[in-house]
Parts: C-alpha cells; structure tokens; sequence
C-alpha cells in the first residue's frame, strides 16, 4: 500500500531533495536523542517507525536543546510558558512554522496555535485561510467554483493538548510532533507538509497546565512534603472545562470557536489522557442526532484508519466504540463538530504526571471485544515516554491519513457545509424564531448572543409577520403565531444551522440506548425561560428582516417622566444586576401586581422613589432593564430589596461545581466572596459578614463534606517561589486545607441562618440543611434505585411555580422548564425518611383521598390547624410555642413554621420530560424541587436540581437571585396559619 512506501525512507538518513530543500538544512539521526527515546519506552510494542527516533537538523533545535531533556522525559513537566517559548523558538528557525496568539486565559495566560507546513504554504496561509472559509459557507458557490477550492485548498488538521490539566503528556507531546513535521524529510513527513496545513495548540487549558506543572515539579523537588491535588484546573472549573460547548462562558471555549471561525480547520484533535493504551473516539452511540451522516463515517473510518496503521506496527492496546457515546453537544469539541468540521479525541494511558509507573487497568479496559482484537495488558510498567509515544504515532497516522486523502477531506467538509446551507429546504425546520414580545428580553438577548458566539448568523424582522410554528415541550401540532417586528429570526439555510437546530430542538433519548455518558437533554430556549418557535414552512424565510451585525443587548434605559421608577418583575437575572449596580440606592420592591400609567407591573416589580435620573437610566441602559417613570408609588403593600452580601462556599476536595456559579455571577456582575469550608468553620459570626451564604454541590455525603481533607500534618495551598499560580487573585489560599466543614462549621451556619441569614444549599449539599435538623420540616431522600427506579440524566424537565406568593416566584409564569439529573429528592412534612420504601410511596404520603400532591382530608374531624389551635385553648401558635414543641412530636415530626414549596415537578410523570432520559419519572411526579424552610430568624433555600448548571441554566437564575434580595422577607406571602391552604396542613406541619 502507498504508506508502505511513504514509510519506507524512515530509518536512517534521508538527506534534503527537491522540494524540501527551501531550507539548505543537513539532517541525520540525533542518535542521543533517539538513544534517549528507545531508552524510556517501556515496551516496544508502545512505540513505532514514526516515533522510534527523531531527526537532527543543522538548523533548527530539537526539544533537548531548549528543554533540557527530551520530550517525555520521566519526572519533568513543562510550564506553558517554557513550551510556547519553545514553539516561538521553532518559529525564528525554520520557515515551515508560525504561530497565533489566539487569546488569553482568565488568569492571563497567552493561548497559541503553531501552523506547521512546507514554507510556500506558510507563507500564504492566508490564501489557504480563503479557501476554507469560502468552502466553509457554499451559499453562491458553483458546484465547479468548489470543485476548483477543493483542488488547490490544504486541509488543517488541529491538535488541542491538555485542556484536562493532570492529563499532563500532550503539551510535551505537541513540542515534539512540531519539531518532527518542520524538520524530518521522510516521504510520510513530507507528503504531509505538501497537503495539509497542521495546527498546534500545545495547551487548550493554560491557567490549570501551570498549576499542575508546579505542584508535580515541587513535589519532585519536596517529596516529603504532603501533596495536594490538583484544586483549581482553570480559573473557574475543573473537569467541566470541555463540557461548556452550549454557551462558552470559559475564555478557552470562545478561544477555541473564534480560532476556528478565523480558520476553519478541517478536523479538530482534542488529547485526553486517562484509559489504556490509546482509544480513539467513535462513541457507542446513540449519536447526535442532529449531525449530517458524513460526520458519523468520518469517525468510524478515521479511527479504523489509525488503528489499523498501529496494529501494522506491532502496537497493542489502540481501540474505538467505547468509553462515551457521542450524544450532547456540550463538548468543546463542538467547535468543529457543530460546525461541519471532524471532532474527534484520543484517550491515552496518562501518568499523573511524568513517572514511570506500574499501572494496572481493570477488565472493562482490557477484555477482549470486537472493537479490541489486541487489548491493553491488565499490568505493566509505563512511563511517560510510552504516552508520548502512542500520542505521536497515532496523530501522525491520522495527520498522514488526511494530507493522502486531502481532497475527499475537504469535499467533505464542502459538503457538510452545503447540506447545512440546504436544509432549511430538505430536513428542515426553516427557521427559529425569537418573538419581539418576549416578556424577558434581557434572557433573550442574552440566548441570541451565545448562538453568536457559535457564529451562527442571526436576523430581524422588520415588519410584523405571522407563521405557523410548535414550540419545544408545546403541541406538536403547529400554531398560528403573530410576531411583531423586531422578532429575532435563526434562518436554517446558513452554514451552522445545524448546530443552531441542535441546541434550541427537543431531543429523546430512549432508555433501551447504552447509558448516557453525560447530559441527555439541553433544550435551551426552555433553560433560559425563552420562547422559541419552530418554523417549518419555508415562507418564513421571505418575512423581511435585516442581518443583526455584532452582539446584541436587551433593549435597557428609562422612558416616561415621574418621580417614581418601576422596573417589572419578569424572573430576568438583568434586574440583579441592576440592584447591584446601584447597591447603595433604597429600592423597594411591590407585593402585588399593580397597574400605573397605562402600563402591567408584575408583584415583584421593583420601585425607586426619590431617584436620581440620570443614573437609573445609565444602569438601566447598561443592564438591559427597562425603568418607567411613574407620576406617583404605588398603593401596594412593598418591602426592600437588598443588594445582600453573598458568600459562595468551596471544599478543598472539588471545584467542579462552584465554578459555575462563579462565572455565571461574573457574567452578571453580583459581587460575592468566595469562602472556604475550612474558613466558614474558623468563622463564629458569619451573620456579621454575610447575608447570603450559597452551598452549591460540593459532596456526595454529609460525611465528606463534614471531614473534608485528610492528613497527618498540615497541608497548605498557597503560592511560594516556585508555585506563583496556585492562588491567583479570585481564588483561595490557605495554610492547611485539613478538617471540612465540621461540626463547628455546621454550628456557625446553623447561628447564621438563626440570626436572620439565608441559606441556599444545592443537590447533595442540601443534606447540611435537612440531615442536621436545620431545615425543619423537610428531609431528603435517595431517589428508587434499580430497573424500575428513576434514572434522569442531565434532563430538562418540566416545572411548575406552586407558591406564587413567595418572593422566591416572583416574575415568574405558572410553567418552568428545569435542568435535573438524579439526585437527593426533597420532601416536605414530618417523619420524612421513613415511608418511602415501597413502589408508590416516592411521595411520602400514604393511601388515602386527593392526589399524590392534594394533601389528604381525614375523615370525620375538623382540620390538623383547627385541632392543633383548639388544644391551644384557642389561639393559633406563637413562634415561642412552636419553637419549644420542635421535635415534641415524636419521630422526626418539625413543627416549626412550615416550609413552603416554591417550585415542584409537573404532577403527571407523563408530562415530565421535555428533552433527554427520562425512566421512573413518577417518583419525582408533583415533588418538590425548591423548598424554602424557615429556621430561627433565617431561611434555607433547598434545591433539588442545579439552579446554575454549567451556565445553561439562566431560567433559573432568578429564583435565587430573587431569594437573595428578598432574604429579609421571604415569609411574604405565606398563608395565615390554620387556614391549611393547598400544599399545606398536612400532619407534621406541611
Ligand atoms: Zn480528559
């Protein structure tokens, strides 16, 4: 076969000839090098004719000469700093190298890309930039016009190292692959720098690689010092760091998408580091359905296609069709696969570092199976050089596979680019729409501008038009609508349709599939709490509308003129960052919906009285929030909305989660301080401190969040000498991480909320506020387990407000649409853990008249509040009295203040799922998935779910933002006691 003779020139020397002799560069075998190679590999069966030897150039430097040491090296890392230094070095030596800054990190680190091809190609990069961006968007192309593209264009091939930080080879790794395509004249090396255009980004995470490098280095340098994990990867989130493909909220996701729409590779390689030897994505299905089938062959072919060359060559271990399934679209490598390009990844064996180690992998990475003729070993001894080894070679096969097949790559790119452009014609929709009526346009706007950011192209009508459309989660069957002018429209005959399709649809994942490996549902018009409207009558496409150039903002500033400002309550997250922006101005905010000068406002609207002007119109204007003059208050019942002192809580254990309510505050710019377990347990008067303290899911178990870190000594995370980037401002440090939350913790939270302060604690952390008595009346439970038990998986699901007269609600419709995989359930009402064994009893109640939601009515009695008054003598409760009965009823029965449930799911388990997997949905049916417990002066905010999930959650925002400025009077609204509202004057106080 033709590799077979391209491989051929590979042992020994090859001199320069022809074409290659741009450079007059003599090369020949660095035999120390090479020595250096054969010397760390472990195995040869971990190392090919590709990697087995690297080339000595009388020009340019190999790695050793700038490092030090050779790549993959055992015991030594490389800062970024070093490697890009390094790439920098290459690019003033040799004329086949340049490289891009392509933006910086959080922390302000410099992101790159090194192009790598022959020089002519270099040297006109632009010209090849040209051809893929035209190839990129056929729209007026002629089928011949491409043809003639496809014949003179260069596919890009695009590593991306390390953007998982411990995953330490790949940044390493990319040196070398660099050095090697610049400087080795093989016929394979050459073929390649003729066809194709390599693209370097030696590390997609940069702030985490140098935390990393500095902790492993320090470690090696200070062995007996205690070793801490990794803490902080980036700046904001750890692991999740490829899992921001729907928004892009991290700098190295929008990185990423612009570099690629500047360029427009053809595929995009992302290298991961964590099963043996080396797996190359396919997934096992089910795949993203929205994807055009030439993206699913790709996969396939090109992962047989690097296999099947490493198993020529003797390698063992290399696999596919395992480890993920190749559904959501919240990847970072979206950046190519949503937009017409290859995403594909590698997993190699990593080794926390660069030790060599023994390594032993369990049977579900090393049992025999059709995709793994030749599986990995169950033990063996492996060492850095090996990873780097099965890196390079495997890259290089699939590098080498598209510059032989260069032009079938770039037809297919065409192609899938034309079939995105044809399918507001063929598959459908034709368009989204965004209505001009929207009652949260700052949501909107918001939405409008993260499809921007994916480069999908947006529109506006400019005259009012109707359609007939469905919205997700609505009646299939499609509706006449009316859209006023200024309606946003997402065409479907664009080049990145398919991606805008993809994340505002509705999708389905049916529970007989392979277990999901991440989220199963991201509908994002229901997360965001926007109406989207599908339109599938190709008429719409001929409205009259104007392309929206740049990003857009909701419409915000003041009108009318008055001495009264009122800003109406619509659950936008904007009204916060409005209430900040003006913190020190007295806001109120209006307990009943009220109507002023020919305009609706909402309970929950806010009023500003005795306003300067000008500056409620500049932080209107700037926060996408409309301010309306009045001539005068309102007659309602109001109360103040505070601009609280927020705390947000970390472990030392996990940064996974709290990043995302980080950035998501960032982004709104609500200031909070960000506040240790360690430090809430050496803090005794938090109240003084905080208003608002959130929790979000920091641990599985009480336990873990109560013990936190272990050790025999004190272990600190702070930044010395040679770890500056441990601690940068925004994060934490501490002289001993040791001891969790503890006791003492718990009791200082306990004061906090006693003493008036609002607790918010997420999914597993919620058991701090219901496992320790704190939350009275509310207890959590594991959900049913089993085959007939409830398995949601990063679904959005539906939700409806069921107290409308909290604060917590306010601006809110009846209907929500929630993020929610399983999790600790919630339920109100005494005696909680006990009675939920059995099949149908989910809910905590036990047989007997209403619903599985309408509280039961005993037979022949007057009501629990009327006898619980009665032996009273008469009078309803006193605070006093309810506080000295706590815990008098027997068994776990609080009788405290009632908990309210602000939100809950949809009563029907039928009606539950909106987009994703969905089995057991009856033991979440009518549950509660927002509570608000009552504690001392405080309150406790409990979620079910993830009110702030990964960024994409922006419908839900406001029920906490609304709980923070509402902390001092979320008792509004709350039933009179005895009247036994719905919902409430169940047994136990519910
Ligand atoms: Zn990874």
């Amino acid at each position: 076969m033709r590799l077979r003779s391209l491989l051929s020139c590979l042992a020994g020397l090859c001199l320069l000839s022809g074409l290659a002799a741009a450079q007059q560069c003599a090369t020949r075998d660095d035999t120390a090098y090479t020595a250096q190679i054969l010397k760390n590999t472990t195995l040869r069966q971990f190392d090919t004719d590709l990697t087995n030897h690297l080339p000595f150039s009388s020009c340019v430097d190999a790695p050793d000469k700038f490092l030090g040491h050779i790549v993959g090296a055992p015991n030594v890392l490389d800062k970024i700093e070093t490697i890009e230094a390094y790439m920098r070095h290459l690019e003033s030596q040799s004329k086949r190298v340049k490289v891009f800054d392509i933006g910086k990190s959080e922390e302000g680190k410099e992101t790159i890309m090194v192009a790598v091809s022959d020089a002519a190609t270099i040297a006109n990069l632009d010209h090849y930039r040209d051809i893929t961006a035209k190839l990129a968007d056929p729209r007026g192309l002629s089928a011949s016009a491409a043809d003639a593209l496809i014949a003179q264009g260069k596919p890009m091939y695009w590593a991306a190292g390390s953007i998982h930080s411990p995953e330490t080879g790949s940044p390493e790794m990319l040196m070398e692959l660099a050095y090697r395509l610049a400087v080795e004249d093989t016929p394979f090396i050459r073929n390649i720098r003729q066809h194709e255009i390599v693209l370097i980004t030696p590390a997609t995470e940069v702030d985490g690689r140098d935390r990393e490098v500095e902790l492993y280095n320090h470690h090696k340098a200070h062995p007996k010092d205690p070793q801490p994990g990794l803490i902080w990867w980036g700046h904001y989130v750890d692991h999740d760091n490829n899992r921001d493909g729907l928004t892009l909220a991290l700098d190295l996701s929008r990185n990423m998408m612009n570099t690629f729409l500047q360029w427009h590779p053809t595929v995009l390689h992302d290298l991961h580091e964590s099963v043996p030897y080396l797996y190359v994505s396919t997934g096992t299905g089910p795949y993203n359905p929205w994807l055009d089938p030439l993206e699913i062959n790709e996969w396939q072919r090109m992962a047989f296609y690097d296999i099947d060359h490493l198993n020529e060559q003797g390698v063992i271990g290399a696999w596919t069709h395992g480890f993920f399934d190749g559904w959501a679209p919240n990847y970072m490598l979206y950046v190519a696969i949503g937009h017409n390009a290859v995403g594909r990844f590698y997993e190699t064996q990593g080794n926390g570092g660069a030790d060599t180690r023994f390594a032993s992998a369990p049977p579900s990475d090393t049992s025999l199976q059709w995709y793994r003729p030749s599986p990995p070993l169950p033990r063996v001894n492996w060492s850095a050089r090996d990873n780097i080894n099965m890196q390079e070679s495997g890259i290089l096969f699939s590098i080498s596979n598209v510059a032989i097949n260069h032009e079938e790559f770039l037809r297919d790119f065409y192609l899938k680019s034309l079939h995105s452009v044809e399918k507001a014609a063929t598959e459908g929709p034709a368009a989204w729409v965004f209505p001009g009526n929207d009652p949260r346009l700052g949501l909107q706007a918001r939405l409008i501008d993260q499809l921007q950011y994916q480069g999908v192209e947006i529109d506006r009508a400019t005259a009012a038009f109707s359609a007939a459309g469905t919205v997700p989660g609505g009646s299939d069957k499609a509706a006449e609508r009316h859209f006023p002018a200024g309606s946003y429209i997402v065409r479907m005959d664009q080049p990145y349709s398919r991606e805008a399709d993809m994340l505002l649809g509705q999708e389905y994942y049916a529970p007989t599939a392979p277990p999901p490996y991440d989220d199963t549902g991201w509908t994002m018009g229901a997360l965001a709490n926007v109406t989207t409207v599908k339109i599938a009558d190709p008429a719409v496409l001929k409205v009259a509308m104007t392309k929206v150039s740049g990003f857009v903002a909701a419409p915000g500033g003041a009108r009318g003129s008055g001495g009264v400002y009122a800003i109406n309550a619509n659950a936008d997250p904007n009204i916060a960052s409005f209430r900040y922006r003006l913190a020190a101005t007295p806001m109120q905010v209006a307990e009943k919906a009220f109507e002023a000068d020919g305009h609706h406002f909402n309970a929950g609207s806010v009023i500003i009285a005795h306003a300067d002007a000008i500056a409620i119109a500049n932080a209107a204007r700037a926060t996408g929030v409309e301010a309306t003059a009045l001539a005068a208050a309102p007659q309602v019942p109001m109360h103040a909305l505070a601009a609280p002192r927020i705390a947000v809580m970390h472990n030392w254990q996990s940064t996974a989660q709290d990043g995302w309510y980080r950035i998501s505050l960032d982004e709104l710019k609500i200031p909070y301080t960000y506040i240790a377990d360690t430090t809430l347990r050496q803090t005794a008067d938090l109240r003084s401190k905080f208003d608002v303290i959130i929790v979000p899911p920091v641990g599985y178990s009480l336990t873990s969040m109560l013990s936190g870190v272990s050790g025999a000594k004190p272990i600190p995370w702070q930044n010395t000498p040679d770890m500056p980037d441990l601690a940068p401002p925004g994060l934490d440090s501490t002289p001993d991480i040791r001891g969790g939350l503890g006791l003492a913790g718990v009791e200082h939270l306990e004061q906090f909320v006693n003493a008036g302060g609002l607790l918010v604690a997420v999914g597993p952390s919620m058991a701090l506020a219901t496992d320790t008595g704190m939350a009275e009346g509310v207890s959590t439970r594991q959900p049913p387990q089993g085959p007939e038990g409830l398995n949601a998986r990063g679904d959005v699901l539906r939700a409806e407000v069921s107290d409308a007269n909290s604060p917590i609600a306010y601006g809110y419709n009846p209907a929500l649409d929630v993020y929610y995989s399983t999790g600790l359930l919630l339920a109100t009402g005494g005696g909680g853990r006990g009675g939920f064994g059995g099949r149908g009893g989910a809910s905590g109640r036990t047989s007997g008249i209403g619903s599985l939601t309408e509280p039961n009515v005993f037979q022949s009695r007057p009501s629990d509040a009327a006898l619980l008054k009665e032996s009273l003598g008469g009078h309803n409760p006193t605070p006093a009295e309810l506080a000295a009965g706590r815990g008098g009823f027997g068994r776990g029965a609080a009788v405290g203040p009632p908990p309210r449930v602000i939100v809950r799911f949809v009563p029907d388990a039928h009606d539950l799922l909106l987009s994703g997997l969905l089995v057991g949905g009856q033991a979440i049916a009518g549950q509660p998935l927002l509570v608000d417990a009552r504690h001392g002066q405080g309150h406790i905010l409990l979620f079910a779910g993830n009110p702030f999930w990964r960024n994409e959650t922006s419908g839900e925002f406001s029920l906490l933002l609304n709980a923070a400025m509402n902390y001092q009077s979320l008792n509004v609204g709350t039933p009179a006691p005895g009247r036994g509202g719905r919902g409430r004057g169940r047994r136990g106080g519910r």
